[in-house]
Formats: C-alpha cells, sequence, structure tokens
C-alpha cells in the first residue's frame, strides 16, 4: 500500500511534467507533505497566496495527480508552513496586489502567460471534500458594489441585488442570476453578501459545491441536524454555481428543503448559475420551478465599453496609466471581465517592472502571447477522460475499465468512448487497450450506441456536455 508521503511524492513529480506556464515553479515547488490527517493530505505552502492559487485554481488538477498515485480520491487541505516552524510568519496573503504579483514575476516570467482558465482548472468547478464553505473571511473583499462597473450588460442584475439587499426577503425572492464565465456573477453575490452583513443581516454564502461536501460530512458524521440549523437560521442564503447541484439527488432533497423553509420565513435567497432555471435540465423540476419563482436576471458577455471601463477603474486603483488605445487594446483581447483582468495584470505588471509608460506597440506584442493561450485547446488524456466521467456517473474508473456490463457501467464506459473520440487524436484501438483491452468493433459500436442515445436523452447529453466542459 502506497504511503501518503508516497503518494504525495509520485504527484509532486508527475504535476512537474504536467503543469505548464511556470504554474509549477510558482506554486508547488515548495509545497511539502505534512501529515496525513481526518482522510485528507495536509500539504504545506510558503503563502497565502499560494494556498490560494491551489484552493481555488489548481486543486482539480493536484487532487486529481494525487488521486492517481494514491491509488484512491485523495481530499487534499492546504496550509501555510515556514521553514522556520511559525506558521503563517510568511503568509502574505494581505500583500497588495502588486507585491504579489512582483513576487510572481521573480519568479518566473512564464507566469504572465495569462491562463486560458479553462473551466475545469477553477476550484469552482471541483468537488473537494476538503472545501469548506466560505466563511465571512473568505469573501472576496473587493467584490463589492462600488468596484463594480454598470453596463448594458450586467444593469438588471446589479439593479435586482441592489434592490435586493434594501431589503432582503421583500423585493424578489429568489434572485436568480445567469452568465458565462467571468461576467461578474460571483462578484455581485459578494457584494450583496457584505451589504447584508453591514446592515447586521446573517449571511451564508456558499458554492453549491461546498453545500454538498457540507451535506455529505454531515451525513458521514451524522450532524445533519446541525447542517440544519446553520443554514435554515439565517437571514440571506446565498448560493453560487448552482448548476453543479445537477445530478446530485440529496443534496437537491436537503437543498429544496431549505429553500422552502427559509422562503416560507420570508428570509432571502439569492442563486447564481452558468445558465437559466429552464436549462438546468438536471435538476428536479421542483427545484427549477423553485428557482424560476421569483426575479430570473441574466449577465450577457460585457460589451467593450463597459470592458475599456472596468479598466479604467483598475489602473485607478492601482496608479497606473495606460493611454486610451492600450485601454481599448487590453478591452479588445478579453471577451469576459475575468480574462481581462488576466489581460490588465500582465500589462500593470510589466509597467511596474520597466518604470516606463506601455507603449501600444508593446502592448500588443504581449497581448499578442495572450492569444495563443486562449486558443490552445487542452491536450486531454484518457486518464482525464476516465476520472471526469467517473465523477459524473458516479462509476468507479476500473468498473469503467472493467469487465462488468450493467447498464450504468456500459453507460459510463460509452461516454468514455465518444469523449475519447472527440477529444483524444487516440486510434480507436488504442481507446480499446484504455477500456481493458476492449475490440475496436466493440468501440466503433459504443459511439454508436451512445450517439443515438444522446439524441433521445436530454438529461444524458446535459451531463455529457458538463463532462466536456470539465475537461476542456
Ligand atoms: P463569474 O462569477 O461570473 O464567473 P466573477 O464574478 O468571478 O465572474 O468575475 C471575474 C472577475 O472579473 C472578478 O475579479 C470580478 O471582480 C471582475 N468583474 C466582473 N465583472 C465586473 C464588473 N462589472 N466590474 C468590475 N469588475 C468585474
Ligand atoms: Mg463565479
Amino acid at each position: 500500500m502506497t504511503s501518503p508521503q508516497d503518494a504525495w511524492d509520485t504527484a509532486y513529480h508527475q504535476l512537474e511534467l504536467q503543469l505548464d506556464g511556470g504554474k509549477f515553479d510558482t506554486w508547488v515547488r515548495d509545497a511539502r507533505f505534512l501529515r496525513y490527517e481526518d482522510g485528507q493530505f495536509v500539504i504545506g505552502v510558503r503563502n497565502g497566496f499560494s494556498r490560494d492559487m491551489l484552493q481555488h485554481r489548481l486543486y482539480r488538477n493536484v487532487a486529481r495527480v494525487l488521486s492517481d498515485a494514491w491509488g484512491q480520491s485523495a481530499a487534499i487541505r492546504f496550509e501555510i508552513y515556514s521553514l522556520g516552524g511559525t506558521a503563517s510568519a510568511t503568509d502574505d496573503s494581505d500583500l497588495p496586489l502588486f507585491q504579489v504579483l512582483n513576487e510572481m514575476q521573480a519568479a518566473s516570467t512564464e507566469m504572465f502567460r495569462v491562463e486560458p482558465l479553462p473551466e475545469t482548472s477553477m476550484a469552482d468547478r471541483v468537488v473537494p471534500q476538503a472545501y469548506a464553505p466560505l466563511s465571512e473571511s473568505e469573501l472576496n473583499p473587493r467584490h463589492t458594489f462600488d468596484r463594480f462597473v454598470v453596463g448594458g450588460s450586467n444593469r438588471l442584475a446589479y439593479e435586482a441585488l441592489q434592490a435586493v439587499v434594501e431589503a432582503p426577503g421583500r423585493n424578489y425572492n429568489p434572485v436568480f442570476v445567469y452568465g458565462g464565465v467571468g461576467v461578474g456573477k460571483t462578484h455581485l453575490l459578494h457584494a450583496a453578501a457584505h451589504i447584508c452583513r453591514k446592515a447586521g443581516k446573517r449571511v451564508i454564502y456558499v458554492p453549491s459545491e461546498a453545500f454538498t461536501n457540507d451535506l455529505v460530512n454531515a451525513l458521514r458524521t451524522r450532524t445533519t441536524a446541525m447542517l440544519r440549523d446553520k443554514y435554515r437560521s439565517v437571514d440571506v442564503l446565498i448560493v453560487d454555481d448552482v448548476q453543479f447541484l445537477a445530478g446530485k439527488e440529496s443534496t437537491q432533497e436537503e437543498f429544496f428543503h431549505t429553500f422552502n423553509v427559509l422562503h416560507a420565513a420570508g428570509k432571502q435567497v439569492i442563486l447564481a448559475s452558468d445558465r437559466p432555471p429552464r436549462d438546468l435540465t438536471a435538476l428536479e423540476d421542483r427545484l427549477r420551478s423553485r428557482f424560476s419563482g421569483g426575479l430570473v436576471t441574466d449577465i450577457s458577455p460585457l460589451e467593450l465599453e463597459t470592458r475599456m471601463a472596468i479598466v479604467k477603474m483598475w489602473q485607478l486603483e492601482q496608479h497606473i496609466r495606460l493611454s486610451d488605445p492600450v485601454v481599448q487594446m487590453i478591452a479588445e483581447c478579453a471577451a469576459s471581465a475575468r480574462e481581462l483582468e488576466g489581460a490588465f495584470n500582465m500589462i500593470a505588471a510589466r509597467v511596474r517592472l520597466s518604470h516606463q509608460p506601455m507603449t501600444a506597440d508593446a502592448a500588443a506584442r504581449i497581448l499578442h502571447r495572450l492569444e495563443t493561450p486562449r486558443n490552445h485547446v487542452r491536450t486531454v488524456t484518457m486518464a482525464d477522460i476516465l476520472n471526469a466521467v467517473a465523477e459524473t456517473f458516479s462509476v468507479p474508473v476500473d468498473e469503467i475499465t472493467g469487465k462488468g456490463r450493467t447498464s450504468r457501467v456500459s453507460l459510463a464506459r460509452q461516454v468514455v468512448m465518444l469523449l475519447a473520440r472527440e477529444l483524444t487524436e487516440l486510434s480507436l484501438v488504442q481507446v480499446g487497450d484504455y477500456l481493458g483491452g476492449r475490440q475496436h468493433s466493440t468501440i466503433i459500436a459504443g459511439i454508436q450506441k451512445m450517439s443515438q442515445l444522446l439524441a433521445e436523452d436530454a438529461d444524458l447529453s446535459a451531463l455529457m456536455d458538463d463532462t466536456r466542459r470539465r475537461l476542456l
């Protein structure tokens, strides 16, 4: 049996091979195995910034590699350690952004290739057991209403939430905000939470996956009564990324009742999702109809002017002066606010380091490098596909590659076949090898079967989309 230390060592070397763009050097190299405790790997990191990065952006990557090395699903908790032994002495999570960026720059120039931020690399797409619901301190203090630039695309959502925080539970209930990745949903939710807390309300903000984890833990430790108390005694419950409730029946059940209790008591519920309630196909009807029962509002992709206004706000905040053409260039190269942040940080870091104004030419050169990763399609491996399907369809990998032929296992296996053909360059024979040495005719038949099923079954097709999104 592999010891936790050995599993970590193996994973560490794997990560060194797998992580690109200086990520390993910047975030993982100093990470140390500290101990294995309560079913979790406790990994020491150098500072708060690395911890946040690992917890929020790289969790999925690290957990996957570690699970492979460990031979079973691995949960990780990151803790700050210092070589001198006094914990948190080196915690620089409160350093101003520019210092952190400078440190990043020093650590690796490569780091400034802004991540394409595929959905899969973000922790909010992950269900780590170690992911406690965000507590008050973990609301991003920078996500406030006054730092939220309002334009045509987000005005309705902004105004809805403004109205709600004025009198929680009275205006619209629930409020459901939806929109693509990086358009500012989480920012708005945090902003609402800040205001309500300031007004003395009891507020819980929780990504839906953390809610699921809480529930799983409560069931395990037989503390569901406490869990209910916790969620049902608030004035405002804010649940982010509710699309991840899809397919999780017991969580939906629990959430449905929590929702009803709060709603009946006139407490405010605020929800965000990447798609409108009607498209949450793997959600029970009763929950979907609850979600649509108040105000549903979307944030569409931010217009160029809004993106430019955001960049202008950031440059003021960070005392960086950029010419209008450069501001425009940054705004043009990034579709979402999240990409915008990456592009802006890269330019800002350069300006600080060089102490020179940024010329349009230099900006164009820097931003050009962003294009590549953004258009770059991540290489998906067979292991990625197997893990993702195992997770979404709740069938262990060894069953997928094994001999079993129950309908659940066969279905998961066929999904793997189809995704392998779509997302990898592997031949059908190779795919067959990965799937426990199956014939290539079996793979063809599986793919055909799957394509047919997908055409008929909307729920399955949604699950499939979800899995695909996790991979890209
Ligand atoms: P989502 O939750 O929709 O994926 P986020 O709320 O995480 O998006 O937004 C991504 C980043 O862009 C955050 O840093 C956020 O502060 C910033 N952002 C998004 N929209 C705006 C806006 N209208 N004004 C200022 N910053 C914004
Ligand atoms: Mg979000």
